[in-house]
């Protein structure tokens, strides 16, 4: 599963720098440096990917 940064259309690759906002939406943080929202965290997508694991899953799983 792809994603892309809603700012500038791109796809995150594993060493971008990324921030989460508070609605768990990825983008790049050289696209939001002008923007002091509220960031959930930030680091390169890979790491993110991987702490969050609901970016790596496209269905949701059975409780
Ligand atoms: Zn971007």
């Amino acid at each position: 599963m792809s994603i892309f940064c809603p700012i500038c259309k791109t796809e995150f690759k594993g060493e971008d720098r990324v921030i989460l906002d508070e609605f768990n939406t990825l983008s790049h943080i050289q696209c939001n440096k002008e923007v002091p929202f509220p960031v959930k965290d930030y680091g390169l997508f890979e790491e993110i990917e991987e702490t969050y694991e609901f970016f790596s899953k496209d269905e949701a799983k059975d409780e």
